[in-house]
């Protein structure tokens, strides 16, 4: 009887301090290697722009992988890399909603994703139904930031190039320890109805009255005298007007977007790992914005 005793103590110590009796976590984030995500949820946003909810495990205890992550993410603006596995071939997104999930319940990463018309990836993950498994290798820091580092952040963003400040300023205005950092956002669409982050943008700068501002332009279709959304593209005149102020002691400007718009803006960022920023031209080089004080995702 006592060995019976001794026998299920130790199995429930085993329980609680190993995941030994622990059904297996499916699809975790690793910075290290791929691992197939499961997709839980999609809506489309418009017509070739789909937010895409993809499940992330977690075990009771995070293990290596978790903690690898969680640094990764704890450091800055962070991406992942998403494979279509059918052509071996990956791109990179950035995740604008981030549930690391309870002890060992599951999170999810959202995706916001745009469909080009010849596009490999964006194409795939257009494709993919909800049940369906996706690889994807990350968090990937893109851009290190640490609370209270700059007192201002000047973004200019285009389409789903508004993903990176999205993630960025919720985890800035969110945070305790970031009281003072000011952020001015630029935001450019085709159409008004492109701008998908606009209402959750509105809602956080309601939340956090003078530290977010954003002026939205759009192309086509910004009706006349409506003072929300403005005609137009980031170009000289609107990102001269949100840089004004802009001090390259203590204030940083962040470019995403479309090619045509970061040539106009700050230059192309030259393709490939390792490639590094390419120098500053455009718009900023001709405001005379520092090219160190400029970062292109
Ligand atoms: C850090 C980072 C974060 C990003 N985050 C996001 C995000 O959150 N959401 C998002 O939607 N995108 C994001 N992107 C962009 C994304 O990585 C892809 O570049 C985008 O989805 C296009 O990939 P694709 O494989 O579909 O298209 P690609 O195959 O790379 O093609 C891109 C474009 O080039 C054209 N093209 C392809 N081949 C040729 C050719 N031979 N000749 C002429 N034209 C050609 C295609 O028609 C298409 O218009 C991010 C990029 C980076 C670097």
């Amino acid at each position: 009887m006592e060995a019976v005793g001794a026998a299920a103590a130790a199995a429930y110590a085993l329980h609680l301090f190993t995941d030994v009796f622990e059904p297996a976590v499916e699809g975790r984030l690793d910075p290290a290697r791929y691992t197939p995500l499961t997709l839980v949820e999609r809506e489309a946003l418009t017509a070739d722009t789909a937010r895409l909810r993809f499940r992330v495990g977690r075990p009771r205890r995070p293990g290596a992988a978790e903690q690898a992550a969680d640094a990764v993410v704890a450091q800055g603006a962070w991406a992942v890399d998403v494979k279509d596995h059918l052509v071996q071939t990956f791109r990179t997104y950035t995740p604008v909603g981030w549930e690391p999930g309870g002890p060992g319940g599951p999170g999810c990463i959202d995706l916001v994703v745009k469909r080009y018309a010849g596009g490999s990836v964006s194409r795939f993950l257009h494709g993919t139904r909800v049940g369906d498994q996706v690889e994807v290798r990350g968090p990937i820091l893109t851009w290190p930031y640490a609370a209270g580092r700059y007192r201002r952040l000047f973004m200019v963003a285009g389409g789903t190039g508004a993903a990176p400040m999205v993630q960025l300023a919720e985890r800035i205005l969110g945070d305790p320890a970031d009281t003072a950092t000011r952020i001015s956002l630029l935001y450019g669409a085709q159409t008004p109805a492109d701008l998908v982050f606009r209402g959750r943008l509105d809602a956080l700068a309601a939340r956090h009255a003078g530290r977010l501002d954003v002026a939205y332009v759009a192309e086509r279709g910004a009706p006349a005298g409506q003072p929300l959304v403005q005609a137009g593209r980031p170009d000289a005149a609107s990102v001269g007007a949100l840089v004004r102020g802009f001090d390259a002691a203590t204030d940083a400007v962040l470019v995403c977007g479309p090619e045509p718009m970061m040539a106009a803006v700050c230059g192309v960022r030259p393709v490939g790992v390792g490639r590094g920023q390419g120098p500053l031209r455009g718009a900023l080089r001709d405001l005379g914005v520092e090219p160190a004080s400029v970062f292109k995702f």
